[in-house]
């Protein structure tokens, strides 16, 4: 069962108080197609510059990952630099350059309009909303966002929760939609807005799992060095998402999604591990699984196999 990741593709600029690499392959949808595409075919949806390095589309090829909806179109790529405090939960964005991602209008291909699960990485939900309207009857959907939808395309962010299966966002992201102190109220909250789950990110501290009627906490998987916090997310929504759609499933349960949960918590651990999608690019599936059977151990999450 195949993914339909939409999302940015960048070229990053990258600053931590160690470090600083300029000029990296970014972006929500990179992030979650390579995540994604370690469980099941990835459609990727995006646009691009023709200033793009040639070597970041075959890393995209090298993964199976279909190209059919990736726009080339004539100017530059989206640019997009940060610099990390000490604190690598706070980070300033020094700069964004739309460049052709301005004026980008997703058209999907016939062969993409029937996908049955879809991953709407963190973009406008204007054109989240644009992509939903082009597919026919998905069966699972995803949406990710940020702080800045919430503030500039709250209307549009709102329709967009009316149609999508689960919702995934980070801890300030849910008090700043919902204005709860709480998480759990707010996880609530955001439940009556439409979405049938909602997975809460807390950075380092793991992530949250609500259903109307069903909750699940996860710690993160304990690193020591992180380099680069930047994708993270994206890493957790497409392997989340990525995983679902390995199932082969007409429906999910909430044990499925818990699982699910748990193989984006740890794509997002390996992200982390490099900069840009360094550590990601080079991981085997056997690395993926032995850290997850070493956390389920260490987390002694009998429900999970
Ligand atoms: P994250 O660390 O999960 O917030 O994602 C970081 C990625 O999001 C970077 O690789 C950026 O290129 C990309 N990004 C930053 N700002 C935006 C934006 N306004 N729209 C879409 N993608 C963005």
């Amino acid at each position: 069962m195949s993914v339909l990741v939409l999302g940015s593709i960048a070229i990053d600029s990258i600053k931590t108080q160690l470090e600083e690499h300029r000029e990296v392959l970014g972006g929500s949808a990179s992030y979650a197609s390579i995540s994604a595409s370690f469980f099941t075919p990835v459609k990727l949806v995006g646009i691009v510059g023709s200033d793009f390095p040639r070597e970041h589309i075959e890393l995209f090829q090298s993964r199976g990952i279909g190209l059919d909806g990736l726009q080339v179109a004539d100017g530059k790529t989206f640019r997009w630099s940060c610099e990390y405090e000490w604190d690598m939960n706070r980070r300033k964005t020094l700069s964004t350059e739309l460049n052709v991602f301005e004026n980008f209008t997703p058209k999907l291909p016939d062969s993409y309009k029937t996908t049955p699960i879809i991953l709407l990485g963190n973009i406008s939900p204007v054109l989240q909303n644009h992509v939903l309207e082009q597919l026919e009857d998905p069966r699972f959907i995803v949406a990710d966002t940020m702080d800045l939808w919430i503030t500039t395309t709250r209307p549009a962010l709102l329709d967009l929760l009316k149609r999508v299966d689960l919702l995934v966002l980070n801890d300030s992201e849910a008090r700043q939609l919902t204005e709860e102190a709480s998480l759990i109220k707010a996880g609530r909250n955001i439940l009556r807005l439409g979405p049938k789950f909602v997975a809460i990110k807390k950075g380092e501290h793991g992530c949250l799992l609500l259903s109307p009627d069903r909750f699940f906490s996860c710690g993160a998987f304990p690193l020591e060095d992180i380099r680069d916090p930047t994708g993270a997310g994206d890493a957790f929504a497409g392997g989340f998402t990525g995983y679902l759609a390995s199932l082969q499933k007409e429906a999910f349960e909430f044990a499925d999604l818990k699982k699910a949960l748990v193989y984006g918590s740890l794509l997002a651990s390996f992200c982390v591990e490099s900069f840009s999608l360094d550590r990601i690019k080079s991981l085997s599936r056997k690395e993926l699984d032995d850290r997850y059977k070493f956390f389920r151990l260490m987390s002694h999450f009998e429900v999970l196999e």
